[in-house]
């Protein structure tokens, strides 16, 4: 049965699941020894080398839905992106990086790569003209992420990817916020994709984990790297993500539909200064956000009027929650300005758009009037409190 011709649901459901044999059960099993006979066998197995049964069969779902040859599976977002880094890149080598990353990849590079002799410049914007600006004769890597945090910024992933190849640079994107339901980078010409799997692979905000999906040489060569590094992910989470990854399409389906529909209730809420979403037609870059995304994505921002103070909306909110990840079933708000880009000087914060009236909003799969709701009685008893 060939994967490409599955469809998505079934991909999420069927592929990379490991039959029962011994007791004909509807589920995978989980392996979870970490010592595996030697002799006379085909694969030495040890779960640092991500050969165990369970790390082998889940790559297999991760690599279908990304429309890759292979696949391995992290105990982090952060490890996947760390090791596919150090797999492409040495001493005196360059990459590429788009300003306005996720901070765990900005601070990674800022405070790792100098001790590696790894040099770097991050893009002045997310244009493509942006990224071949920063190119060095020694660049190596491209990497970035569309659409990005916070501001829902879209890239053209083709054009990226080609600019990538035309040099002889590998090209790499953060696919997290976008999901595998909504977006395959691959299809654009994209060497290797990474994910958070912590936020929409996981779904439910109870699993730490990371995914780096490419060709059976790119995956050799992060293998070779990481299997020195450790940082595998335990079978028994794996099979939990496993297990989440079922319901993977229909969450994110679900997710999409009340984010387009919540940007739009949003748009045209008069205490609402600005909503950033790929899926409103105001959004810069919502028709090339159509030629590359097949939705639009469950996280969107937007920013209040002044005189509506944004942590103050936050804390009337009852039922979505505020919260400092994202991608979950809940819903769940924050304010970038207080978390990920706490650390900015607001001079810094300016310069990147991000003001204090910013709320960065994951859209969950609750009923829809529910979240229209909470957000509209958050607003006015905010409005009463502040105008009182
Ligand atoms: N990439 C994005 C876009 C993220 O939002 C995050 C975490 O928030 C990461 C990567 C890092 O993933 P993890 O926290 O699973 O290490």
């Amino acid at each position: 049965m060939s994967k490409q011709k599955l469809g998505l649901n079934t991909i999420c459901t069927h592929v990379g699941e490991i039959k029962d044999e011994q007791f004909k059960g509807a589920i995978s099993p989980i392996y979870l020894s970490t010592s595996y006979e030697f002799d006379n066998v085909d694969v030495k197995r040890y779960p640092r080398y991500f050969n165990t049964p369970n790390q082998e069969f889940l790559a297999k779902k991760i690599a279908a839905l990304e429309h890759t040859e292979a696949a391995l599976i992290f105990a982090s977002g952060m490890a996947a992106i760390s090791h596919m880094f150090l797999a492409f890149l040495q001493n005196g080598d360059h990459i590429v990086v788009q300003n306005t990353l996720y901070g765990g990849t900005s601070n990674f590079i800022r405070e790792e790569f100098h001790k590696y002799g790894i040099e770097f410049t991050f893009t002045n914007g997310y244009a493509v003209s942006d990224f071949e600006a920063a190119i060095q004769p020694n660049t190596k890597v491209i990497h970035f992420e569309s659409p990005s945090n916070p501001l829902l910024t879209v890239t053209d992933i083709k054009a990226v990817a080609d600019l990538a190849k035309s040099k002889g640079i590998i090209s790499t994107i953060d696919n997290t916020f976008a999901s595998p339901v909504n977006q395959n980078p691959i299809d654009f010409g994209i060497d290797i994709v990474m994910h958070s799997a912590t936020k929409y692979l996981g779904g439910h905000s109870d699993i730490l984990a990371g995914t780096v999906a490419s060709s059976q040489e790119h995956i050799d060569r992060i293998w070779n790297v990481s299997k020195n590094l450790g940082g595998s992910l335990s079978d028994m989470t794996v099979w939990m993500l496993e297990r989440s990854m079922k319901t993977l399409a229909l969450r994110v389906k679900a997710q999409n539909k009340n984010a387009r529909k919540l940007a739009k209730f949003l748009d045209k809420h008069e205490d609402i200064a600005k909503v950033y979403y790929p899926g409103l037609k105001s959004h810069p870059e919502h028709e090339l956000a159509k030629t590359q995304m097949r939705d639009f994505g469950a996280m969107l921002s937007f920013e209040l009027v002044e005189g509506i103070d944004a942590m103050a909306f936050q804390k009337q909110l009852h039922l979505i929650k505020s919260s400092m990840s994202l991608a979950g079933v809940e819903s769940t708000m924050l304010l970038p300005s207080e978390t990920s880009h706490a650390l900015l000087t607001q001079e810094q914060r300016d310069a990147v758009g991000i003001s204090n009236q910013l709320i960065r909003f994951s859209v969950g799969i609750e009923t829809y009037k529910d979240l229209k709701s909470d957000i509209a009685q958050a607003i006015n008893i905010t409005k009463t409190i502040s105008f009182a």
